[in-house]
């Protein structure tokens, strides 16, 4: 009972930051079929509903896959004022110079030995010129065998892996070093991966892609139809400016709760008047460099998703800003009709833009993958039925559920929709964005049922004296509203 108060109360106090039904991410894999060609048409449009409903399926794994949520962002401004020019585009390139080495010694001292901004470029050559470099060569700096420590890294180390951290072995740092360890004593080396924690959307598409070409090569319909699917939310993600930036939910400019506004609210109350007729799908010659030409774009675009809802923040009277609505039988505070038609004004289309784009490139990558499989005849799996283990779906979902509830979210449901207890740093998606965690579930999903639904009618009598006392509270607060997507703090989550 308290906990289900407590979640009216925050739903009350609470900007909105649901998604109501990843619109966006749904109507890109939805609309990105009608870009291909007929080779491909027919069998897309027959399991166009999956590919629909199934857009948001990254989502849901996020607690039951270990990595995932690295996949669906990448904060480039963290890595400089010229970070498309400095961030290597190979993967191997951002093992090697993102990382830490460390060298422990027969104390069970962690010694640096370079990395990262101590990791040094000089005529060709690499070197390691970390603070403890002396202690453990006897010398400022050492030179680092590039090549072989790139294969190593390879080799021994996932980006999935969420330690952020692998061991490289004696016999493989006497390749790189030989004798350093028997001289200093070193008991071990290990490697802390610095770059993971700030997302590698960029670096996991192309793998999604080389799945999506070898699925079409092995003319395997569910992995065709599953990866592209998940193909399709990836690329969604790659088209939102704030899924480009360390600023993602606008915390660190007070404008929290932007990030569900501008990606969830705006297209679901203007989103059925986009146009959708984007042409045809084209042939990549370099999927790397179109994946990075989107990240680049939605980098662009973020100054005016957070210049202008600053300024209209400051012209708009605050008492109008926000707005009550009732979802599925739960009242939410979000941000205003008139707020969003000024925002979506100032915008310009910005948004319409953004998801056009997302579409046009989803149907490329579709198109491309099939092409470099060698354009296989799809007609001969139009017989066939998909046959996903629901057994296996379902046994997800409890997953995640259990996952969310160690993280201190409980999911309430009201008929088909769910809400949230705070304290869950986890993301929510609509158009791929991070917020609070409930809506990793979509509408309609089916979750055990919460003993607490049941006395849901009994509560939803509280909600016009919870109002009242939303609106005492409200003319106490004037800045910084609390939202549920306040709850996220990936770094503290992520270390
Ligand atoms: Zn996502």
């Amino acid at each position: 009972m308290k906990k289900t108060i407590l979640c009216l109360l925050i739903l009350l106090f609470s900007s909105s930051a649901f998604s109501w039904g990843f619109w966006a991410h749904r109507r890109i894999n939805e609309m990105a079929v009608f870009t291909l060609p007929p080779e491909m048409l027919g069998l897309y449009k027959k399991h166009q509903a999956y590919l629909t409903e199934h857009a948001v399926d990254p989502d849901k794994r996020r607690y039951a896959v270990e990595g995932e949520e690295f996949r669906h962002y990448i904060d480039i401004d963290h890595w400089g004022d010229k970070p498309f020019e400095s961030v290597p585009r190979f993967w191997g390139d951002v093992l090697v110079q993102y990382n830490e080495i460390y060298a422990v010694n027969a104390q069970g001292d962690s010694l640096l030995l370079g990395g990262g901004a101590d990791l040094v470029n000089r005529d060709g050559l690499w070197w390691l010129k970390g603070k403890d470099v002396p202690g453990v060569f006897g010398q400022d700096s050492v030179r680092l065998d590039y090549a072989r420590f790139q294969q190593m890294a390879l080799a021994l180390y996932s980006p999935y892996n969420t330690d952020m951290q692998w061991e490289l072995p004696l016999d493989s740092a006497a390749i790189l070093w030989p004798g350093i360890a028997q001289k200093a004593a070193i008991q071990s080396f290990f490697v802390l991966d610095k770059f993971t924690g700030y997302g590698i959307l960029p670096f996991h598409l192309p793998r999604e892609m080389n799945r999506l070409t070898a699925a079409f090569r092995n003319l395997d319909l569910e992995r065709i139809i599953k990866i592209s699917a998940d193909l399709g939310h990836y690329v969604g993600d790659a088209h939102v400016p704030l899924h480009t930036t360390e600023n993602y939910n606008g915390q660190l400019t007070g404008q929290r709760g932007i990030h569900g506004f501008w990606e969830s609210r705006i297209p679901e109350l203007y989103g059925d008047q986009y146009d959708y007729f984007i042409g045809r799908a084209y042939y990549l010659e370099n999927v790397k460099a179109e994946i990075w030409q989107a990240i680049y774009e939605s980098h662009m675009a973020l100054d005016s998703v957070l210049s202008f809802e600053k300024e209209l923040n400051k012209t708009f009277p605050e008492d109008k800003k926000y707005s009550y609505e009732s979802r599925n039988n739960v009242v939410v505070r979000t941000y205003s009709r008139p707020y969003s038609f000024e925002y979506n004004k100032r915008l310009d289309g910005q948004i319409e833009r953004r998801m056009r784009t997302a579409i046009k490139r989803l149907g490329a990558f579709w198109y491309t993958a099939w092409k470099d499989a060698g354009s296989p005849d799809l007609s001969e799996l139009m017989d066939q039925k998909l046959q996903f283990d629901k057994e296996e779906y379902k046994q997800k979902l409890k997953i995640k559920d259990r996952e969310a509830s160690g993280f201190g979210m409980n999911m309430l449901k009201m008929n088909k929709h769910y809400c949230c207890m705070p304290g869950g740093d986890r993301e929510v998606s609509g158009f791929g964005f991070r917020v609070s965690g409930s809506s990793s579930l979509a509408q309609g999903d089916e979750l055990q049922k919460p003993e607490i639904a049941k006395r849901n009618k009994v509560f939803l009598l509280l909600i016009p004296c919870l109002i009242f006392v939303t609106q005492i509270f409200a003319a106490y607060r004037t800045t910084n509203p609390i939202i549920l997507s306040d709850s996220v703090k990936r770094f503290s989550d992520r270390s």
